[in-house]
């Protein structure tokens, strides 16, 4: 089966229409202070407010396929059709709604659009390909590929985080695979073959927006912690030279991992 993320062609769309005019090729940014910051000002720099709204649309997602009842909602328009029909749906609830509750909490501006990660796919043989050009895609990139400026996946007005997290979920996919292959998962048989098809594709989705959110958390817990730390090493607040040299090493962890 194969699994497709959902989100960007429907966003794009939407901004298209907003804004009459094509939404241009753009650049990822950092929406957290930069690896091996210096000092308090740029260690305690606030994280940006698309990153907030990444995990919130995340933690959305992961919530709409946990969901009993947009599944049995789904599998009520068709059985054999029902992870289609789930996907509409989510395409649906997306579009509609998703975005507002956050931008409110978060005191973005209603009308204007954020765009989404870029559409990736994870295959039946358990590898991951970018939609844009078709090029396979491993968690082993992640650090290298925000260094190459034409990188199909640089090239989205996003946080560099929420693309990692992108990734992330795929990678997710891609372990769910192969351990099915393996017969680690055994399918699920209430109800029959169609709703244990629709069953797992939506578990498949809901651990996959859990990872994605996960990851996004981590990172900004792990941004926090840099700050905590410049700030002690900037008041030279240690009790003794191996607390200090643990914090110096925290301060040299690489980011993404
Ligand atoms: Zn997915």
């Amino acid at each position: 089966m194969k699994l497709v993320r959902f989100g960007v062609h429907v966003l794009v769309a939407l901004g298209a229409i907003a804004f009459g005019a094509p939404s241009d090729a753009g650049a990822v940014f950092d929406c957290l202070p930069p690896r091996n910051c210096q000092g308090v000002a740029q260690c305690c720099t606030k994280p940006r407010k698309e990153l907030l709204l990444q995990i919130a649309r995340a933690e959305m997602r992961r919530d709409f396929y946990d969901s009993k009842k947009n599944r049995d909602e789904a599998f009520a328009k068709g059985a054999w059709d029902s992870p289609n029909n789930l996907e509409k749906a989510f395409t649906q609830f997306i579009s509609a709604h998703q975005d507002q509750a956050a931008k409110q909490k978060l005191g973005l501006p209603a009308n204007q659009s954020y765009p989404d990660v870029p559409d990736l796919t994870t295959h039946p043989d358990c590898t991951s390909s970018i939609d844009a050009n078709g090029a396979k895609l491993s968690i082993t990139d992640i650090p290298k590929m925000f260094d190459d400026p034409n990188h199909p996946l640089t090239k989205a007005n996003v946080c560099k985080e929420a693309v990692i997290a992108a990734v992330l979920h795929e990678s997710e996919h891609q372990d769910r695979c192969e351990a099915k292959k393996r017969g680690l998962i055994k399918p699920k048989n209430e109800g029959g073959w169609a709703r244990a098809e629709l069953e797992d594709s939506a578990d498949s989705e809901r651990d996959a927006y859990a990872r994605e959110a996960d990851a996004l958390r981590l990172m900004r817990k792990r941004a926090r912690q840099r700050c905590t730390t410049a700030k002690k090493l900037a008041e030279n607040d240690f009790k003794n030279a191996r607390e200090r040299v643990k914090a110096l090493n925290l301060m040299k962890q690489p980011r993404y991992y």
